[in-house]
């Protein structure tokens, strides 16, 4: 099946930490410190592949990863960096975070590369760390954590003019014989469940048609597919209307236009601002030249504008394209790109809380992002930085929490890479 949407997790890579080691030479006792720095994490990247027109890379796997930073070596050895990983998708993917189902990226338009995770800055190795008092520091920075989302994929196609209408009124054969699209046509249903863009040539303009199938399909029977491909007309700025106008099999192009606009008002009124045709198809097989139902038509849709065509003969076609691209070029050449609203990287900052607990030695340990992130900002071999930290956790009521579990004077506090004895 088609695939327009995929549900993924991403995580970028983990800085490596910095290191800690010390200068080892002949005849030189105490070598100062020469721990190198932690490589940089990889970044999580989306790019449109102009070769893609679907999801299918994102459905048959979950989780996505960028590798992470190697840790610094010794004799100032700078870690290796993790690579980045580059996810391709085509051109109209939008990213959404999968909780509040807000928009991260769209891949439209000028977006054609963008960074969705960031990976971990890699940590200073402790040859940074020497000062006049703390000749041999015992302590790097630890590299920047790893960050994790779970997204939700969704292609919304990008067509200047969408064909809808319902199963075999002969949408895929409008399209093959107006553009460069190869459609599947059939006169039975549930052939075409994917949407095909073709563009169409018109002399000074031309644009992109796409047929949207499944509308009805899926709705109609109850299968609940007919949401799904109504996302693709969000981004179209013009929409044919295709009927039966023969009832070949016995349908009404005026109810059936009014059971369209229905779904179509459901799913997002917005949709109903935008400029509509009726096409009424099939003229070749109508019994009175179609005399009767385009005054039925006139009458039902008085501001529609309704063209008579058939798309097997050709007959009607060239004067629907050529107004339509004269409607198209008179509307303003807006694109519908959306603007990121959700931030994963500020959210991971702000969401993960500080984990306080007791290992099995009796120290009191507490780890989380936040408190790796302001222990690697700060110097904690100076007092001064040492009493900034302090007060940092207790505004984060660390100690609090510390206490709660039973702490005293002369317990043994363990964040990380720092350990020291807890004074009042
Ligand atoms: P879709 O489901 O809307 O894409 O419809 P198709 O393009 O697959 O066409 C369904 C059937 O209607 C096929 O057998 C077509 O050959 C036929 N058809 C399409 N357009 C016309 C037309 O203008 N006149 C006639 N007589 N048949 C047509
Ligand atoms: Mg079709």
């Amino acid at each position: 099946m088609f695939a327009d949407r995929a549900k993924i997790i991403l995580r970028s890579g983990k800085g490596g930490d910095g290191h800690i080691s010390f200068r080892r030479e002949k005849y030189v006792p105490n070598g100062g410190p020469d721990g190198g720095d932690g490589g940089k994490g990889g970044d999580v990247i989306m790019e449109i592949d102009p070769g893609l027109n679907q999801l299918s890379d994102y459905r048959h796997r979950r989780k996505f990863s960028a590798t992470d930073g190697e840790e610094g070596g010794k004799k100032r050895c700078h870690g290796k960096n993790g690579t980045d990983l580059v996810l391709k998708v085509p051109e109209g993917t939008v990213v959404k975070d999968e909780k509040t189902g807000k928009v991260i990226a769209d891949l439209s338009g000028d977006n054609k590369r963008i960074v969705i995770l960031r990976g971990g800055n890699g940590g200073l190795g402790n040859m940074h760390f020497a000062t006049s008092t703390m000749q041999a520091p015992k302590y790097a920075k630890p590299g920047g954590d790893a960050v994790e989302a779970e997204v939700i994929l969704e292609l919304k196609l990008l067509a200047d003019v969408g064909l809808v209408g319902f199963p075999n009124v002969g949408k895929s054969t409008l399209l093959s014989r107006v553009s460069n699209a190869s459609p599947e046509i059939a006169n039975y249903h549930f052939t075409t469940l994917s949407p095909f863009l073709g563009v169409v040539d018109v002399e000074g303009g031309g644009f992109v048609m796409a047929d949207i199938p499944g509308l009805i399909e899926g709705a109609a029977n109850g299968v609940g597919l007919g949401f799904e491909f109504l996302r693709h007309i969000e981004r179209t700025r013009v929409l044919l209307h295709i009927t039966d106008g023969a009832s070949v099999e016995g349908r009404d192009p005026v109810a059936d236009i009014k059971a369209i606009n229905a779904e179509l008002k459901q799913y997002d009124e917005e949709l109903l601002k935008k400029p509509q045709f009726i096409v009424l198809n099939k003229m070749d097989a109508a019994e009175d030249g179609g005399a009767a139902i385009t005054t039925r038509i006139k009458e039902a849709f008085p501001d529609t504008p309704v063209y008579s065509i058939s798309a097997v003969t050709g007959e009607g076609v060239n004067e629907l394209i050529y107004d339509v691209n004269k409607l198209l070029l008179s509307m303003p050449k807006e694109s519908i790109v959306y603007e990121s609203e959700y931030d994963p990287m500020e959210a991971s900052l702000s969401e993960e809380p500080v984990t306080c607990y007791r290992n099995d030695s009796g120290e009191f340990v507490a780890e989380g992002p936040k408190l790796l992130k302001m222990l690697g900002y700060t110097n904690l071999d100076s007092e001064k930085g040492f009493l900034f930290f302090q007060r940092f956790m207790e505004e984060q009521g660390i100690i609090d929490e510390f206490k709660r579990l039973g702490l005293k004077e002369g317990d043994t506090v363990r964040l990380y890479d720092l350990v020291f004895e807890y004074m009042e």
